[in-house]
């Protein structure tokens, strides 16, 4: 039977503390509809950093936390998901700056990262290129022997208007094939100044996702990462456990969706008698209970099989978030219904997390892209990028 461990729930509690005390009441003094002032979320970013969770991934021969990615997840499941949002896209960068990175990059980009002084974030995704990463446009170009001109736009960056680092993929001269080769480079806002815009959105709105323009940017070439051609691996090995943990951000909301309807059922009558007494009300909080549990399930599963570096860990990932998005979302929409007119009222917070739930199909892989990483997984034959005829 699956049970966590006393440590595991020990680790939940403390997370869960550190909200009810430090997180929640900066949430609610503030515009839900605004983006956090940036020193708030270096607060909060802080304050996560104490608990590891701005390096769980950076090895800690690296000044990282190396949590397990269950523990990880079981701690992130306890953040509000704006936070989560924001702590995972700070949480990435680092984890993707510390790999086949130099000792002297690691040393000079990642102390401020993990201590949450400094944010940042990672630009992949451009106007014209999501899904299919390797596309990217944004080009790096010798400069002379000391530094490159960056030049491109990245649209839908989490953290992107407030960061002081953002480690972007970009384009540059030829991989080990001829083609153009993807590579990764960090840029600092204080030595590489760039534009940002915030990005008006249906949820999450105290966080911050913005459009990002390099216009012939001066980066040093001493803040290359790697190797050209390997921005890909470094992703996809990364997305693996995104993947899982931003379907645990919707068991949250599924969770909270089920206390309240559970509370609400009870308290409002019908017909003389409480809504929860009729079937067809049980019956929407038994979906809406089986959809937290079991994406719940899922997520830690597939956290589990990354952890012991099972084969199937990239099927289970991509199975997790799609199915735990979908369900979780469903799980809040039957809470509403339970809530009947109240449901839809801003003084619910039902209708802030059918909008912020919404979000989270899209990144790190949509519904179809998921999809499809199932069924190459399920039949060995990839569906998504067109084979080239022989
Ligand atoms: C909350 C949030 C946070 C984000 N954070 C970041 C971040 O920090 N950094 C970053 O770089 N990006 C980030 N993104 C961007 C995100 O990664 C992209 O939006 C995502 O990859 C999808 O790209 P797109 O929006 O351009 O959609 P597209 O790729 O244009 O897709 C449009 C539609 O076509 C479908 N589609 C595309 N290709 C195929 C295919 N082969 N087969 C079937 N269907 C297909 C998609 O599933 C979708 O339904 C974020 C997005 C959101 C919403």
């Amino acid at each position: 039977m699956f049970q966590l461990t006393s440590e595991q729930k020990l680790i939940q509690d403390a997370i869960r503390r550190m909200v009810e005390r430090d997180i929640d009441p900066t949430l609610k003094a503030r515009s839900a509809d605004k983006p956090l002032p940036k020193e708030e979320m270096l607060r909060i970013m802080q304050l996560c950093a104490q608990q590891g969770l701005t390096s769980a991934r950076v090895a800690e021969s690296a000044g990282g936390a190396e949590l397990p990615t269950v523990t990880y997840g079981l701690m992130m499941e306890q953040l509000p998901p704006v936070v989560a949002i924001a702590v995972l896209g700070q949480e990435v960068t680092a984890t993707r700056i510390s790999l086949d990175s130099t000792p002297e990059q690691r040393e000079r980009f990642l102390p401020d990262l993990i201590s949450g002084k400094r944010i940042s974030c990672t630009g992949t995704t451009e106007p014209d290129v999501g899904s299919d990463s390797r596309g990217v446009k944004t080009r790096l170009q010798d400069d002379g022997p000391e530094s490159f001109t960056l030049t491109g736009r990245k649209m839908w960056i989490t953290n992107a208007s407030i960061c002081d680092l953002i480690n972007v993929t970009a384009v540059y001269g030829t991989d080990a094939h001829g083609r153009p080769g993807t590579t990764r480079i960090v840029v600092d806002r204080a030595q590489s100044p760039f534009e940002t815009r915030e990005i008006p959105v249906l949820g999450l709105r105290q966080g911050h996702l913005g459009e990002v323009l390099f216009d012939g940017c001066s980066v040093p070439k001493q803040n290359q990462l790697g190797s050209v051609g390997d921005a890909a691996r470094v992703l996809n090995k990364t997305w693996l456990a995104n993947r899982p943990i931003l379907g645990l951000c919707a068991v949250h909301m599924g969770q909270r969706a089920l206390d309240a309807a559970l509370v609400y059922a009870g308290d409002r009558k019908q017909f003389g008698q409480p809504i929860a007494s009729f079937q067809l009300v049980q019956e929407m909080l038994a979906d809406i209970a089986t959809a937290v549990t079991t994406s719940r399930l899922l997520c830690y599963h597939a956290l589990s099989a990354i952890d012991s570096g099972e084969q199937q860990a990239v099927h289970l990932s991509a199975m997790a978030k799609r199915y735990s998005l979908a369900a979780c979302m469903r799980a809040v929409s039957l809470a509403m219904e339970v809530h009947g007119a109240m449901g839809i009222s801003c003084e619910m917070g039902l209708e802030q997390l059918f909008r912020d739930v919404r979000m989270l199909p899209i990144p790190d892989g949509t519904n179809q892209i998921l999809t499809l990483i199932e069924g190459r997984e399920l039949t060995g034959v990839q569906a998504y990028r067109a084979v080239a005829a022989s």
